[in-house]
């Protein structure tokens, strides 16, 4: 399972700058996930618990903020955020468009101690 691996990366990644902040424990970890990172969100959240068990993120929550995709038309020549991702076409125009400006995000993108958050700064 591939998230299993991701989770992994990231719980390394976390723990890093967890050790570097001094806090041995670490109570949410804030996470951008994109539309087409190609990861399942059940199962990387499942996989972050197996992963974190004996680790400063053990017990940690996964807080993750789901990333639309977001496409950039020629014809209109604007950004459109797509109403689905099978369908690469601009929401307005229809032009079928391959320009894709977000939506491949994996982002550690803060820890929360226990009070704080801590931007990693990475
Ligand atoms: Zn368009």
């Amino acid at each position: 399972m591939h998230e299993l691996s991701i989770a992994h990366s990231l719980v390394d990644l976390a723990g890093d700058a967890a050790a570097r902040a001094g806090v041995e424990r670490v109570s949410v970890v804030h996470l951008r996930l994109g539309a087409l990172a190609g990861v399942v969100r059940d199962a990387l959240e499942f996989s972050f618990e197996v992963a974190s068990a004996g680790t400063p993120l053990a017990g940690a929550r996964l807080a993750i903020e789901a990333v639309p995709v977001r496409v950039f038309c020629p014809r209109c020549e604007a950004e459109a955020e797509l109403a689905d991702v099978q369908q690469f076409r601009c929401p307005r125009c229809g032009t079928p468009t391959a320009q894709v400006l977000a939506g491949r995000e994996l982002e550690l993108v803060a820890l929360e101690y226990d009070e704080a958050a801590a931007p990693l700064g990475v």
